[in-house]
């Protein structure tokens, strides 16, 4: 059964490349019908907190990348990796380290001197016919994995294809500090043992990590998972992305108004390809997701792309569902809407021309919010040629009945009698009823006012 997860540190809020990882984790899970779960690295006492767990969740809740089982805390399985590690130190695959942080320092320096690479060099490693140093009074060991000497680690990468590392690589890694605590590789290897991880997919950071997990799960007797270590998202500049280049929160862009199914699709192809499809739905993320071209390469963080992608996943969207979130941004700027019928029919007028939800509560500001038209504007458009004809056409607004086909005909009328074309008369309404030069069209924009609006915003022409 296919079973991934994603493992978080609550350090901070969900990061862009987390929820990338998330997202390939819960897709693969989806695709197969298995299980992804949500697993909270929490060890790192002094750094996690529980808002960031909090946040974590809400940003998974955000974007629905809904979990099967969890959340798991590390913090509450401590008892679980005591019980393992007594298991490996009764088996001999761990045995107990008695050096002093002077100690190793001192062996490091004399490697080095001899231009060696710095290593533990096992001298609490028992072996057959070899005695171990005399246990230093009243001191608490550390216990270290008993990693093979000879041979390699060699596992098939989802992303990266066959990678092999020697053991003589890797040194004997403590697993448990002097009071007794587990250290983060040893952990993780309990939990996607206990957890029954089938596919593991994460950062490729982490893929030093890698070649000593297996080893620890061989030693544990355990069915090792696969694993797929996808490359880091790169900013504009080919470097690593961080908050340097802007926001790298997932829920940072859900205040700036993009809407999750466009995240899904945008982080979605960020190392990761189905032919030439830039733009898809969840189903069909899910159904395309079977592990395969996910791609070596790094990717790079492409805003304009995101915004591309946002402004389609608008145009979809059902007007009503745009109103609700609309209504909160309008409330939040001190206009309490209703997501009614009315403003949902605005969100169908304007949806085409914004990239986010906040540029639509931007437009829609016009109907809730004073306009303040710029000058230059007005002195382009509301000039005296048009002016007669704009005291006329307010005087007819005020007793028409209020829809877009007796406006328009109201605009016609006004037009033909003083000798005028719309290209004049509409961008003098424009500037003067919405504070722009361009919009939709404007007997559709008009209808959607308030008429006691306009004819306040058309007094004094
Ligand atoms: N806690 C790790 C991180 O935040 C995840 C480790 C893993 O996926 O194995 O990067």
């Amino acid at each position: 059964r296919v079973r991934t997860r994603i493992a978080p540190s609550p350090t901070g809020f969900l990061h862009l490349g987390t929820a990338r990882t998330a997202l390939f984790s819960w897709a693969f899970a989806r695709h197969h019908g298995g299980d992804f779960i949500l697993r909270i690295e929490d060890t790192d006492v002094a750094r996690s907190t529980q808002e960031a767990v909090d946040q974590i969740i809400a940003a998974m809740n955000w974007l629905r990348l809904d979990y099967d089982e969890g959340p798991f805390y590390q913090m509450q399985r401590l008892d679980r990796y005591r019980a393992v590690i007594d298991q490996m130190l009764a088996a001999g695959t761990a045995y107990q380290c008695y050096c002093t942080p002077e100690e190793l320092d001192a062996m490091r320096e004399a490697q080095r001197a001899r231009g060696e690479k710095p290593r533990y060099d096992g001298r609490w490693r028992p072996e057959p016919g070899k005695s171990l140093p005399l246990v230093p009074a009243g001191m608490k060991p550390v216990v270290r994995f008993r990693n093979p000497i000879d041979g390699d680690v060699t596992w098939n990468d989802m992303v990266k294809g066959p990678i092999t590392i020697s053991n003589r690589e890797l040194d004997d890694l403590i697993i448990s500090r002097p009071d007794g605590t587990p250290t983060y590789n040893f952990c993780v290897v309990v939990d996607d043992w206990d957890m029954q991880i089938s596919h593991v997919i994460r950062g490729d950071d982490h893929v030093n990590n890698t070649p000593r997990q297996i080893n620890i799960l061989r030693a544990l007797g355990a069915e090792l998972p696969e694993y797929g270590h996808v490359p880091m998202i790169l900013g504009p500049d080919g470097d690593k992305l961080s908050k340097r280049h802007g926001a790298v929160s997932v829920m940072q862009y859900e205040e700036a108004g993009y809407l999750p199914d466009a995240m899904v699709n945008y982080l979605a192809r960020l190392g990761w390809s189905h032919g030439d499809d830039e733009l898809f739905d969840r189903r069909q993320l899910v159904s395309w997701f079977d592990g395969s071209h996910l791609a070596r390469s790094p990717a790079q963080w492409d805003a304009a792309k995101l915004n591309w992608v946002n402004a389609h996943v608008i145009k979809q969207t059902p007007d009503a569902e745009l109103a609700a979130r609309v209504a909160m941004l309008l409330a939040s700027r001190g206009a309490p809407v209703a997501a009614d019928e009315r403003l949902s029919r605005m969100c169908a007028l304007f949806k085409d021309r914004c990239a986010t939800v906040v540029e639509l509560a931007d437009w829609l500001g016009m109907y809730y919010f004073d306009v303040s038209p710029r000058d230059e504007d007005v002195a382009q458009h509301v000039t005296d040629a048009v002016r007669p004809a704009l005291q006329a056409l307010r005087d007819r607004l005020a007793a028409i009945d209020w829809d877009k086909g007796t406006i328009a005909f109201a605009m016609k009328e006004i037009l033909g009698a003083h000798g005028l074309k719309m290209p004049q008369l509409a961008p003098a309404l424009r500037v003067l009823v919405c504070g722009r030069v361009q919009t939709p069209s404007i007997d559709a924009v008009l209808e959607l006012f308030q008429r006691e609006l306009v004819l306040r915003r058309l007094q004094g022409v």
